[in-house]
């Protein structure tokens, strides 16, 4: 265990010694007391020394020591060849200490482990900077990051910014205001998909796309349309996180199934009537989620899962859909599975969807691209 000496907030180090470190050497608890490296980096001013014990005797060590419980040991200096010794431990001391060639002067060492040592706390900026922000400490309970605050009986209480087991979701951030997508630099590499613009060329046009009061042309074979407006249609919304969608069904028309690699859809109904779903993973047993929706109902469909819209009425509907993805992706399944280029063989679809051979070679004719 550690005791900390002193706390520094604004450069989030702190000076620890080791408890067992305030008696003799020879009565200190000869184990390594290993801080989690994640959390706590040592700072530069102090450095890591391997103490030896129990060798043997017959032998000469450099900075030899001796205590009656752990025999004949030695302060690890390069080089050393610690075959002959049965334990080790590890130390952390100022980077100016140096053990003694001969003798370690073990009363020497004891004052330096004393006066403990200083780490940095890798406290995870942006849980930390929200404690900050309500007034709170960022601290740590043993090895969980936990926010400390003054309660109304000015008690100090301290609760896990990250509760174990929880995870931490967060839409991306971008590093700057914008960066307005340009097409090719030639042999240049690619950043986050797209090049960015020189701010200072950007303009409102950068932002702006026009047209999506204007149906998609339904006339296919599953009597639906999505126009797209993406960092494709609208150049300053890269790396943004956001895209939109408008789609037009014909009366019995759908969106097939279909899923979003790269984003989460939500979805608002503005004419006529749909019947909407999606399919959870096969880990929660492929439920399915569905609803029907009228005109001002809003439905969600979860990144990566497998959804479709039905139009149900006997008129057209249209509904609008943002994703949290400049370049969301689309991968619709029968288009993928039926009508990749080249074919996948028919017998492997014929095993895996158990269908008759001669189903699956019907299927990819009319899939294929
Ligand atoms: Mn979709």
């Amino acid at each position: 265990m550690y005791r900390v000496l002193e706390v520094n907030i604004t450069t989030s180090t702190l000076k620890l010694v080791r408890q067992d470190f305030s008696g003799p050497f020879c009565s200190i608890s000869f184990s390594g007391a290993m801080l989690t490296p994640e959390l706590f980096e040592l700072l530069p001013d102090y450095k890591t020394l391997s103490a030896y014990y129990l060798c043997n005797p017959r032998l000469h060590y450099p900075a030899n020591f001796t205590c009656s419980n752990k025999g004949v040991g030695s302060m690890n200096q390069d080089d050393f060849n610690h075959n002959n010794c049965g334990g080790s431990f590890n130390i952390t001391v100022p980077i100016g200490y140096a053990p003694e060639e001969e003798g370690l002067n073990v009363t020497n060492l004891e004052s330096v482990l004393k006066k403990g040592f200083e780490v940095k706390l890798n406290i995870d900026e942006r849980p930390c900077r929200e404690c900050k922000s309500t007034g709170g400490i960022c601290s740590y309970d043993v090895a969980t990051p936990v926010c400390c605050k003054r309660n109304s009986s000015s008690e100090l209480e301290c609760i896990p910014m990250i509760p174990s087991g929880s995870i931490i979701a967060n839409d991306p951030s971008p590093l700057q205001d914008f960066c307005v997508a340009i097409g090719d630099l030639k042999n240049g590499v690619f950043v986050n998909g797209k090049f960015c613009k020189d701010p200072k060329q950007a303009k409102a046009e950068d932002f702006f796309f026009q047209g999506l009061n204007k149906a998609g042309n339904t006339t296919n074979r599953v009597k639906s349309n999505v126009t797209t407006v993406n960092v494709d249609q609208i150049p300053g919304l890269n790396t943004l996180g956001i895209s939109l969608v408008r789609i037009d069904y014909a009366p019995y028309g759908q969106n097939p199934p279909h899923t979003h690699p790269r984003a989460t859809e939500i979805l608002v109904l503005v004419e006529g009537t749909l019947y909407v779903g999606f399919v959870s993973s096969n880990q929660d047993n492929n439920r399915l989620f569905a609803k029907v929706l009228n005109p001002g109902d809003v439905f969600v469909f979860p990144i990566g899962m497998i959804h479709f819209q039905v139009n149900i009425g006997k008129t057209p509907a249209v509904a609008f859909a943002g994703l949290n993805s400049q370049n969301a992706g689309v991968i619709t399944i029968a288009d993928t599975v039926f009508g990749s280029t080249p074919p996948i063989n028919p017998d492997i679809l014929a095993q895996a969807f158990q269908l008759d051979v001669n189903v699956v070679k019907d299927l990819e004719a009319k899939f294929k691209n």
